[in-house]
């Protein structure tokens, strides 16, 4: 192991460690990838009046596994348009809704899903709303989406961060999840929810909601471009002074 790296001075013992709040050295690591990440690739910010409804976002999240954010949104914008309410989606047949989804990479999940996920909320409110989770503490109204069908991690923290709820959550897809692990941030084989779970407690404190949505969308630059899955181009990548993977102290544990 690099001795002086600042990763591997703290990797092993910190994560799952209990630290006097703000001195994690990973705080500080996510300060310099976020200017890092912005210096590289400009800035990404996610315009307040482009935030979409939370149960929009909702759908989004439900039918979009292994497809492309366009397609998504072009599939949950049709529905709205074509049904009018989601209370309409969630009556439609089943055979019906998997046609109207037929830009996700699999229709017939997404369908199943989503008029499982609506059914639930509306046996539960009377509706497909979710204004009530605005009384409740971030973390509640995540458990509370969580139990929905077709509801994880990622589609909860995506709720209450990207919507008009603009609460402070991170949001992980595959991308920040890897680049996560690649710089020893979070435990390699950390899923979802314990990648969610070990990053939080170390988000710079004086990150907004925004500011959580735009580091999101950097990550998922990088991940996109230099720390792909199959052969990250760390030669060039603008983390890599700050990557265990990068600077090869992963490799020298
Ligand atoms: S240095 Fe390599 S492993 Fe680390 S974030 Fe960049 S591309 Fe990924």
């Amino acid at each position: 192991m690099e001795v002086g790296h600042p990763v591997s001075r703290f990797r092993e013992p910190l994560i799952g460690m209990q630290l006097p709040l703000g001195s994690d050295p990973r705080t500080d690591i996510l300060r310099r990838t976020q200017a890092a990440l912005i210096g590289h690739f400009g800035r990404i910010v996610r315009p307040p009046e482009k935030r979409r409804a939370p149960e929009w976002v909702l759908v989004h999240g439900v039918i979009g596994a292994q497809t492309k954010t366009a397609a998504s949104n072009a599939s949950t914008e049709g529905l709205l348009a074509e049904y009018g309410s989601w209370e309409a989606v969630a009556a439609v047949p089943l055979a019906e809704l998997e046609t109207r989804l037929q830009r996700q990479t699999f229709p017939s999940v997404a369908a199943n899903r989503l008029k499982q996920c609506l059914n639930a909320i509306i046996d539960q409110r009377g509706a497909v709303d979710l204004r009530h989770l605005s009384n409740l503490e971030t973390a509640d109204a995540m458990a509370w989406l969580e139990t929905l069908p077709g509801v994880a991690r990622k589609n909860s923290a995506g709720v209450m961060n990207a919507s008009t709820f603009a609460r402070k959550a991170m949001v992980i897809d595959g991308h920040h999840r890897r680049i996560m692990q690649r710089m020893g941030i979070v435990p390699a084989k950390a899923d979802t929810a314990k990648t969610y779970d070990a990053l939080m407690p170390v988000v710079p404190q004086e990150w907004s909601a925004a500011d959580m949505d735009e580091h999101h969308l950097l990550l998922k630059k990088l991940g996109q471009s230099f720390c792909r899955p199959r052969a990250p181009h760390c030669e060039a990548c603008p983390l890599r002074s700050d990557c265990a993977t990068g600077t090869g102290a992963l490799a020298k544990r």
